[in-house]
This record gives structure tokens, sequence and C-alpha cells, in this order.
């Protein structure tokens, strides 16, 4: 009998999908289906090496679920599903570590989609459909918010009145739960350093971004609050903003808050101030070629990535590693140095050519001789998830 698991990531026009085996921890398929509501949908699935690209017939999540069980019947891995684990964005304060899947989990989930409106109902439409098609398979849910959970009350709360917390929930959450439970612990192994005596930064840098404070293995703090709005600029999104903006912004260009909220998701961040791209790769090779709004871009990203990352500090009372990850972490080697640079007060020091090296896949320690320890990790949520649901099923 086969542990392997299938690892459903859905979103509201994607579904990415992994079969992993929980002991060897490798990914026998891979694959992702996008475009879902469409005409045009299609589905990516890689095996052994091979990609193949495939038009749904039926575009939508369903569709999609049926793409992947006929992929993994040709190649006779349909058998070889042990179980399936979701990832999910939003658990609120109920879910503080991954569970089985029953019908109470999935009311709570659905009580959540408040609080992530444009993930949690993509992601339980994910779960519907997996439950149909794997009817007599155990399924884990993963949640994103589900490590932050044990950040301490003064780290998580919003000065506003209490009632608000009390009656609807409203306080910080934190997102990349999975990836910075993962990174962390990665981290200290990389480093020789007991998860359990380790004070680390992680910083998860994609089109979103956040950064995470992590004493002895667990999130003390984090940028992303209770939305993945709050902290860090990001691709697309402005990260942190006076919340007086709101009124500001709405009464100059005549929109209402969903308006200016759309905005500030949709048209800032990277892209808002390089007015050129929301992609780190775009800005950096227009920088190099001297357009200014790709310059600005990248010096307000880091500027603001390494404020942050001190203020991280704060909760760690000593800083052992920061810890550079996601795609732009795992890639931009002009990124980290700056960040590194204007850290340098806390001792940070670069390794220029290790840093230069890890690029692509490749990992490792970026910093000096001495002070805390600079490194790139390369995530992997999906691991982490097949790893959840593997030790709540097998
Ligand atoms: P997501 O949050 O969607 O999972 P990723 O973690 O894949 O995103 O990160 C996407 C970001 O990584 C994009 O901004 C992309 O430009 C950036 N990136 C990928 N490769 C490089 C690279 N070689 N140099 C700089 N940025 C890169």
């Amino acid at each position: 009998m086969s542990n392997n698991i299938l690892v459903i990531n859905c979103g509201s026009s994607s579904l990415k999908f992994a079969l992993i085996n929980p002991q060897t921890q490798e990914a026998l398929l891979t694959g992702l289906a996008e475009k879902l509501g469409h005409a045009d949908a299609y589905i990516t699935a890689k095996y052994d090496g091979v990609k193949e690209v495939t038009q749904l017939d039926e575009g939508n999540h369903a569709g999609a679920m049926h793409a992947i069980i006929a992929t993994l019947k040709a190649r006779d891995l349909f058998d070889q599903v042990a179980a399936v684990g979701h990832r999910v964005v939003h658990g609120g304060e109920n879910f503080k570590a991954s569970t089985l899947i029953d019908e109470h989990v999935i009311a709570e989930v659905e009580a959540c989609a408040k609080l992530a409106p444009l993930h949690n109902p993509a992601n339980l439409l994910g779960i519907r459909t997996a439950i149909e098609c794997f009817p007599t398979l155990k399924q884990v849910v993963v949640f994103d918010t589900a490590f932050h959970q044990t950040m301490p009350e003064h780290a998580y709360l919003y000065a506003v009145p209490m009632a608000l917390y009390r009656e609807h929930g409203v306080r910080r959450y934190g997102f990349h739960g999975t990836s910075h439970r993962y990174v962390s612990a990665e981290a200290a192994k990389v480093l020789g350093l007991p998860l359990e005596n380790s004070a680390i930064v992680v910083a998860h840098l994609g089109n979103g971004a956040s950064a995470a404070a992590i004493l002895n293995g667990k999130s003390v703090d984090t940028t992303m609050g209770l939305t993945p709005l709050e902290g860090l600029v990001m691709g697309t999104r402005s990260g942190d903003i006076d919340p007086g903006a709101h009124a500001y912004i709405g009464a100059q260009l005549g929109l209402d808050l969903d308006g200016v909220t759309d905005l500030l998701n949709k048209q800032s961040g990277l892209l808002g101030l390089s007015e050129l791209s929301n992609d780190c790769r775009e800005i950096e090779d227009a920088a190099a070629a001297g357009h200014k709004g790709a310059l600005l871009a990248l010096n307000v990203f880091c500027y603001r990535l390494a404020k942050q990352i001190a203020a991280l500090t704060v909760s760690l009372s000593r800083l052992d590693a920061v810890v550079f990850t996601g795609g732009i972490g795992e890639n931009s080697s002009i990124i980290r140095a700056k960040v590194i640079a204007q850290l340098g007060f806390l001792g940070l020091t670069l390794d220029a050519a290790a840093n230069n090296a890890a690029i692509r896949g490749k990992a490792g320690k970026i910093s000096g001789a001495t002070g805390p320890s600079a490194l790139v990790v390369n995530t992997n949520e999906e691991l982490m998830i097949a790893l959840d649901t593997a030790a709540l099923t097998v």
C-alpha cells in the first residue's frame, strides 16, 4: 500500500497540485490548471521530467480535478493516493494546526470566508470537488494562518476598540505560515541550530510578501495582518499605508471603499511605484537599464523590507539568522544584497560570491564570517502540506 499524498492548492481561477511521497519527500507528479472559468482553460502536468499541456474539456475546478484523476490513472498512480491535503488561506482563531476534514471543519472554513473572501471560497471549492472525486480518502486542511496563532496578544491586537476583536475577529492573523514554518525549520537544520533555541526572521518574498519573527520554532510576530494587504511592499499590494489615506484617496478619485481597497491590492506595490510591472525580474532588468521608476520601486521595496526585518527583531531579543525565500528571495541577489547592507548595523555581513551563486534552486548561507547568518532556503509549501497530511492520516 502506497502512502503518497495528493496536495491541492485551489485558487479562484487556478488549481495547483502535486503527488508527494512523504517518506522520500519526492514529488512524483506536479501540475497546474489555469484559466479555470474560461473557455481556454488548460492543465499542465509534469511527470518524470516531461511536461504535458492539455486543454480542459470542462474548464472549471471539477474539470481540472477530473483531468488530474485521468493523469494519475494514465501513469498508474491513482491507486497510490493515500490521502489528500488542501491549502486553506484563512483558519481564523479556531485552527492552530492542520486538521482532518469533516463537516464541522468545512463549516468553520466557510465561516472564515468573510475574513478571506478572495481565497477561502476557492479553497472550499477544491475541498468539495476532491471529496466528490476521492470519496473514500481522508482529507486534511493546512492553514496559512495556523503557524502564527502562537503570536502573543500584544503582537496580534490592533489598537482599536476591543469590541471589534471580540465581536468581529478584527486582529492580526498573518499568512504564508506554511512557508514560514518549513523555511525556519530548514534554516535551523542548515545552521546546525536547535530549532527550540533559535531566533530567526524569515522573509517570504513572492508576488505576495511577508516576514515573520520565529523564536524557538514558534511565530511571535509577522508583517501581514487581518488581511494579506498589511506589511511589506509586494508585487501589486501597497503593504502598510496610513489608514487615513483610504478616505482621502476615495474622495480624490471618487472611489468607494471597495474601489480603494482594490487599488491598494491590485495597482500598487512594485507595479504602482515603477509604473512598469509587478514582476521583480522585469523591474530589475529595467532598473539596470536606467528606468527611474524601476529603480525607485526597488529602493522602496528594499528599504521597507529592511525596516520591517529590524522591527521584527524586537520580538526575538537576539538575531541568529535572516532567511530569504519565495521567488524573489530565492533568486534576487540584488535585493538580498541591498537589504543586508541596510541591516549592517545589526552586524549582518554579505558573502557576495555566495549571494550571487544562490539563485535558481541553489540555496545556502550568503553571509560573511561574523554576525548573524543570512541564508537562502527554497520554500516547499506542498511538501509541508504532504507531511502534515501524512502525519494525520497514514
Ligand atoms: P507566488 O507568490 O505567486 O508563489 P513566487 O514565489 O513564484 O510567487 O515569486 C514570484 C516573484 O519572483 C516575481 O516577482 C518574479 O519576478 C520573482 N522572480 C522569479 N525569478 C526571479 C529572478 N531570477 N530574479 C528576480 N526575481 C525573480
